[in-house]
């Protein structure tokens, strides 16, 4: 798929707040635990000109 921002080209999207990447200390380090969601859908926008990204939930590799 093309996956870019329509608008600068940008390849790189960040969530809104709605969105929560939960790191948990193990052990001295940070580790990854989980992404939790207020809203079931995962929304992305540019990260240069926060324009929103369209795409389907299957085109996610979570
Ligand atoms: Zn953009």
């Amino acid at each position: 798929m093309k996956f870019k921002c329509e608008i600068c080209n940008s390849e790189e999207f960040i969530t809104k707040p709605n969105q929560y990447d939960v790191y948990k200390l193990v052990d001295g380090k940070l580790v990854f635990q989980n992404s939790e969601l207020v809203n079931e859908k995962v929304t992305l926008f540019c990260r240069e000109c926060s324009e929103k990204m369209e795409f389907e939930e299957k085109e996610l590799a979570i």
